[in-house]
């Protein structure tokens, strides 16, 4: 069988047919997973991007009956059961896509432009050194509006992703770059957090996102609510309402929309572009093709399910669940999802954790958030030391980062408890499947990481 993307679906459904009687052939554009709860710690610089992108080789390496190969899907036939890359077609039986997700810019241009995003790893590291050079450039201009634009940060998405962004490139320009800079007033610098709605943190309950804007406000951040993005340029944003912010930096965290290849496979796509699937994660007449993750869209009471990792991992392991017992020859059931609970962390020692009925704010949320990760890392450590055939464990790997997740936000710096093993791993090949890796802002005119983001800002940094 074929897994189209090493993400969070794609890797839990490898795991979950370790044991059972099939091939399985993991296909992926990046060699690298990424951890993606932890991409705005590297775009502020708190986060070496080799704690948050692991090899997908090192991570399969305990699963005997799985392989990897470095491609990008591009269509596929189903009637000849053949999947297509840019590296040529890959026969299969079972066909399992989870390929994601990827900005929506909602279709304005100058939005796509203009502003980076924070999606992929590439985009992540171009977003911190672009804050970094801000704040070089910033301390040759004597011209003080001018000084003021370049130290503006405009955080466009008031959801997790933007929230904890916000947070920690606030705390990032405070805490630490305050050291740096010392011939900068940086009481000039601004982190704006900009909304559409009246309220940030759609998803949590009302108590907790005021408590979330009271945090991100104690700080030192500015919260806009109502504010909806018409226009961005180099000098910053106009807003519908007519109100302009002056801001050299335009982060865009406000949309997603699920990965170009369900339309590429001509699959029926509904909202944002999400494949919908019946219980068995299959979509309408392909019995032997599975959709997960952001990608897929399974209505539960009614509604979709959010893109978000414990959907995707829990809908892996259903779709495994239904190969097995195809494979067998029993009888497969239906999927429910089991919600458990939603967090996201508002710099250091604050966060809202929403678990069932337990809502904490703060620092209590924080405490709550570290003990959910704990728990989670200790588990998947234990279950992957029981799975591990003796001879894996000899060379095994630590548990992914990625995997132990549960929830928003389910790891942290913290996650360096395993740090002294990621050493041996450090990710020093991140490839692509069609483009030379490269970590680190490269010389003018030399060739950019992928991704939407570093070209925008190389555009920008060649006027
Ligand atoms: C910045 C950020 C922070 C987030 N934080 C959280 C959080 O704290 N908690 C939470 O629950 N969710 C969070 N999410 C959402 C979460 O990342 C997704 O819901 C989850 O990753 C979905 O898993 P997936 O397997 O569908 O896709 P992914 O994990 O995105 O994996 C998709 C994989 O497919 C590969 N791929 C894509 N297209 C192709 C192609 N054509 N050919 C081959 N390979 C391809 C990609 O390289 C990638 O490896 C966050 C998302 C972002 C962007």
């Amino acid at each position: 069988m074929v897994i189209v993307g090493a993400g969070f679906g794609g890797l839990t459904c490898a795991r979950a047919l370790k044991r059972a009687a099939v091939d399985v052939l993991l296909v992926d554009a990046n060699n690298y997973h990424l951890f993606t709860p932890l991409l705005y710690q590297v775009a502020s610089s708190l986060l070496d991007p080799s704690q948050i992108a692991q090899p997908v080789r090192a991570l399969i390496r305990p699963l005997p009956n799985c392989d990897f190969m470095l491609a990008r899907a591009t269509g596929a036939d189903f009637e000849r059961r053949v999947l297509v890359t840019d590296h040529g077609e890959v026969p299969y039986d079972y066909l399992v896509l989870a390929a994601g997700s990827e900005s929506n810019y909602f279709g304005n241009a100058s939005v796509q432009e203009y502003a980076i995003g924070l999606k992929a790893l590439p985009e992540g590291l171009a977003l911190r050194n672009w804050v970094l050079s801000q704040f070089e450039s910033a301390q040759y201009v004597a011209d003080e509006p001018a000084r003021r634009q370049l130290l503006t940060f405009a955080v466009v998405g008031g959801g997790p992703t933007g929230v904890e962004y916000a947070g920690a490139l606030q705390e990032l320009i405070h805490l630490v770059l305050r050291k740096d800079y010392r011939n900068l007033d940086l009481g000039q610098s601004r982190v704006v957090l900009l909304e559409g709605a009246a309220a940030i943190l759609g998803a949590f309950d009302p108590g907790l996102r005021a408590a979330a804007v009271r945090s991100l406000r104690g700080k030192g951040v500015e919260v806009w609510f109502d504010a909806l993005v018409k226009t961005v340029d180099d000098d910053g944003v106009e807003l519908e309402d007519g109100r302009r912010l002056a801001a050299g930096t335009v982060v865009w965290t406000a949309g997603v929309k699920a990965s170009a290849l369900g339309g590429a496979m001509e699959l029926p796509a509904g909202r944002g572009g999400r494949v919908a699937v019946d219980g068995f994660m299959n979509p309408a007449g392909l019995a032997n093709v599975f959709v997960i993750g952001d990608l897929a869209a399974y209505e539960q009471d009614g509604q979709p399910l959010p893109m978000l990792i414990p959907v995707a991992m829990q809908e892996a392991k259903h779709a495994a669940s239904v190969i097995r017992a195809l494979v067998e020859g029993a009888i497969p059931r239906d999927f429910r999802y089991s919600d458990p609970g939603i967090m996201a962390t508002i710099g250091r020692n604050s966060a809202v954790a929403q678990l069932g009925a337990v809502k904490l704010s703060g620092f209590p949320g924080w405490v709550m958030w570290l003990a959910v990760h704990l728990i989670n890392v200790v588990s998947l450590r234990a279950k992957l030391f029981v799975l591990a055939d003796p001879a894996d464990r000899a060379g095994a790997q630590p548990p992914a980062l990625g995997a132990a997740a549960g929830v928003r936000g389910a790891c942290s710096r913290g996650a360096s408890t395993t740090s002294r093993d990621f050493r041996k791993l450090r990710v020093t090949t991140l490839a692509t499947s069609s483009t030379a890796p490269t970590t680190s802002r490269p010389r003018r005119g030399a060739p950019w990481p992928t991704g939407g983001g570093s070209e925008k800002i190389r555009n920008r940094a060649s006027g």
